[in-house]
């Protein structure tokens, strides 16, 4: 079994990003409003996300790291509809199986939290620990067991760049949630929570004030279709690439056909070649659009992926028509 969870591990944990995704999106799932990821060495050495979320029983500890043990689905159909970040229950395990792994928590209800602990994949036993209500989720020496995947980790600051990023891109998602991080035993950014979703406030902190000045917004619903967020005006001059922000139903996606209808807009106003800069949320009834693509769920497939392209070409070209010189 372990070795079942290693090859997993290959599909869904690259680099200590991806285990930060995995963490914080389950700190999400859980309803926490505040998270704290605590790094070290670019989260080679150590990453541990704590929060203050529904909490896990102790029971049912060993089944949180057990191949395909999810609590958020009952059943296939369940993924039609599937709000959460999480559904298919093989992060844990394939974490737990590449990395020396703790799992606390206690459930707001219990008198005392308990933890467990998983070596390698090896899982060991429950017991009883000190824990305040919520889950704390440490997991050292990624890749320890695998030197064939360590190899390819890049350098600290690297690492730590590939982190802080995902993280931004959830900020943005999820302005309701406080986020702590730091690196080496140094706070090094904080979000803090509590806004809503089109807080200007949030975007400051993630994108900074040159960005947030030249911000357009857009919010605009059609035949069940709704895109909401920022666009850069074409005279903000330090758009890049990094600064393009796609979200299917609240979760951060690359999408061929989306980006190229964004690209298209622009392109009527400004200089091809020119990155447009954006955030955008497009949101949809799930049952149009499939998250179950890859196991990382970095992409989805939407039923109709010729209504989407247009719908969004139409609203950001109707959103920049102004700003033609
Ligand atoms: P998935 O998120 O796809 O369900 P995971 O392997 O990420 O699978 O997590 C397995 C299960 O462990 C979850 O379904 C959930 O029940 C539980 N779990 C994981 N992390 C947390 C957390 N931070 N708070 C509460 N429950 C958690
Ligand atoms: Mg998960």
């Amino acid at each position: 079994d372990t070795l079942i969870n290693q090859i997993a591990a290959g599909e869904v944990v690259e680099r200590p990003a991806s285990v930060v995704k995995e963490l914080v999106e389950n700190a999400v799932d859980a309803g926490a409003d505040r998270i704290d990821i605590d790094l070290e060495e670019g989260g080679v050495r150590l990453i541990r996300v704590r929060d203050n979320g529904s909490g896990i029983a102790p029971d049912e500890l060993p089944l949180a790291v057990s191949r395909h043990a999810t609590s958020k689905i009952g059943s296939l159909d369940d993924l039609e509809t599937v709000a959460t970040m999480g559904f298919r229950g093989e992060a844990l395990p394939s974490i737990a199986s590449v990395s020396r792994f703790v799992l606390a928590s206690r459930r707001g209800d219990d008198g005392h939290g308990s933890a467990l602990p998983v070596e390698g994949g090896r899982v060991g036993a429950v017991e009883p620990r000190q824990h305040p209500p919520g889950t704390t989720v440490e997991v050292r020496d990624l890749f320890y067991n695998v030197p064939a995947r360590r190899k390819f980790l890049r350098a600290e600051r690297t690492e730590l760049g590939h982190i802080e990023e995902w993280l931004r891109s959830l900020a943005l998602a999820r302005p309701d949630v406080e986020l702590r991080i730091s690196h080496n035993g140094k706070p090094t950014r904080r979000y803090k929570g509590g806004t809503e979703l089109f807080s200007d406030d949030r975007l400051h902190e993630t994108l900074g004030p040159e960005f947030a000045k030249h911000a357009l917004r857009v919010d605009h619903a059609a035949a069940g279709l709704r895109l909401h967020g920022w666009i850069a005006q074409p005279a903000y001059s330090r758009a890049s690439a990094d600064q393009q922000y796609l979200y299917v139903n609240r979760r951060p996606v690359r999408d061929r056909s989306v980006a190229h209808a964004v690209r298209q807009a622009f392109g009527d106003v400004m200089y091809h070649g020119r990155q447009p800069a954006y955030v955008l949320f497009l949101d949809l009834d799930p049952a149009r659009v499939d998250v179950n693509v890859h196991p990382a769920k970095h992409e989805v497939r939407f039923r109709d992926t010729r209504l989407v392209h247009d719908f969004v070409y139409r609203t950001l070209h109707e959103a920049l028509a102004d700003t033609r010189a």
